[in-house]
């Protein structure tokens, strides 16, 4: 397979953490030579594929698209893998499914020049992981390959162990990037065009703790970084959420008005099984804070995990309630997922599928309504929208938008309409 000579296939599944370690190997490849494609169409010779393990979907749609590029790639070409179901899978499994190049939560600053010593020397299995995820892995990135925003990586690893959870033993413990580090990487990207950064991380809420800083420490210097004009905060548990961050938040004039904030249940039995660390009562509370000092428009996204053990009528009822009670925008509803090794894979009174799926329809459903009702209060106001791709991008308080104008560009807006998942806008500048 000739044609296509240095050109790399990548996907990233999961996380915006996976997505900020995708763009780090993208700039990589690119600074070899390579030309970089997420067009399984397109002739390609290696291939990356950053995996997820967050459910058993998750694992299953990283082995289908392994077998669906080992066959495309054919006899000569690399394949690496890398991430969190790599990390967790037995490397005579991955062999068998035709990897090359087995790499797992850290190491992936090796990916890139190992697929191209291969690419060079030919196919040899080679194991790249460790278990020894004790040390922040420097990722950089100087600008954006796969996306217009820049996810640029904090934190990684977690120790809170919510029951229901695979990511602390597929990630290791807490580790924090340093501030300069961090500073250093959004002038390089603002320098590079990036006019939106997004903070990552597998547990933001607790960056710094292990280096002697602090989130709410890192956003105000950040703040004063000329040239900053969109920052985000990528998922991020509620009971980090305290005064001096929320203080923090308020002053960063940068900062856009969206929070994705995991709710998973509304349920005080249940949050407690999940330990979980928040009463649903503290949780609406959280929000009520977000709205009085940042701003009443705040948009406050969710995860709902359905079906988890012992989860009643009642107790999902009271998670509709909470719901309705924390004003949420989007939200994301998922059916729980037993994982192997996690505390509530052992747990009594698991919940038939049909319950699951049933309660996630209703989640869904209510959900819908919400969101509904949240972007139809931007019919007729002014919007900032970052233009990401053929005319579509989002609003600060990140709502979908369409809206003509170039891509990578900021452009001011009236909102026309919501069409049931996007505003619909008029440019005004
Ligand atoms: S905080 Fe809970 S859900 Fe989030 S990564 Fe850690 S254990 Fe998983």
């Amino acid at each position: 397979m000739d044609s296509g000579k240095g050109t790399t296939y990548i996907h990233v599944f999961g996380c915006r953490a996976s997505l900020s370690e995708g763009e780090f190997i993208a700039g990589m490849m690119k600074s070899y030579g390579h030309d970089v494609t997420e067009d399984l169409t397109r002739e390609f010779s290696s291939a990356v594929i950053v995996t997820c393990s967050v459910t058993h979907e998750a694992d299953r749609k990283c082995r289908n698209l392994i077998r669906r590029v080992r066959k495309i790639l054919g006899a000569e070409g690399v394949l690496a893998v890398c991430g969190c179901w790599a990390q967790g899978v037995d490397a005579n499994s991955a062999r068998d499914l035709g990897v090359d190049i087995l790499g797992g939560s850290k190491g992936k600053n090796l990916i890139p020049s190992a697929v191209i010593n291969m690419s060079e020397n030919g196919r040899k299995f080679l194991d790249l992981r460790t278990h020894d995820m004790s040390q922040w892995e420097e990722l950089p990135l100087n600008s954006t390959v796969l996306h217009s925003r820049a996810f640029v990586k904090i934190q990684d690893g977690c120790n809170h162990f919510c029951t229901y959870c695979i990511i602390p033993f597929l990630r290791g413990k807490p580790v924090s990037r340093p501030i300069e580090n961090i500073i250093a990487e959004i002038n390089r990207l603002i320098d590079n065009g990036t006019k939106e950064i997004i903070f990552t991380g597998i547990h933001l809420g607790i960056y710094g703790k292990d280096i002697d800083t602090s989130l709410a420490d890192l956003i105000r210097k950040v703040s004063r970084v000329d040239g900053l004009k969109r920052l985000r905060l990528g998922s991020i548990e509620p009971f980090s959420l305290d005064d001096e961050l929320i203080n923090a938040l308020a002053e960063c004039k940068a900062f856009c008005h969206h929070l994705h904030l995991p709710l998973q249940s509304g349920d005080d039995d249940i949050l407690g099984r999940m330990r979980r660390g928040y009463t649903s009562a503290e949780f609406v509370k959280v929000c009520d804070n977000l709205r009085e000092k940042i701003s009443g428009d705040i948009h406050i996204s969710s995860d709902i995990l359905t079906g988890f053990p012992g989860e009643s009528d009642t107790a999902f009822n009271n998670t509709l309630d909470v719901m309705k009670a924390s004003g949420f925008g989007r939200v994301h509803v998922f059916p729980y997922s037993a994982r192997k090794g996690t505390l509530a894979a052992n747990m009594a009174g698991q919940v038939s599928h049909s319950a699951k799926i049933e309660r996630v329809a209703r989640a869904i459903s209510l959900g819908r309504e919400m969101f509904r009702d949240y972007a139809q209060k931007f019919v007729g106001t002014e919007a900032e929208i970052l233009i990401e791709r053929d005319n579509k991008g989002h609003t600060r308080n990140y709502i979908e938008a369409v809206c003509s104008g170039n891509d990578n560009e900021i452009v001011k807006a009236e909102v026309i309409r919501f069409d049931g998942n996007r505003l619909e806008c008029l440019r005004r500048d």
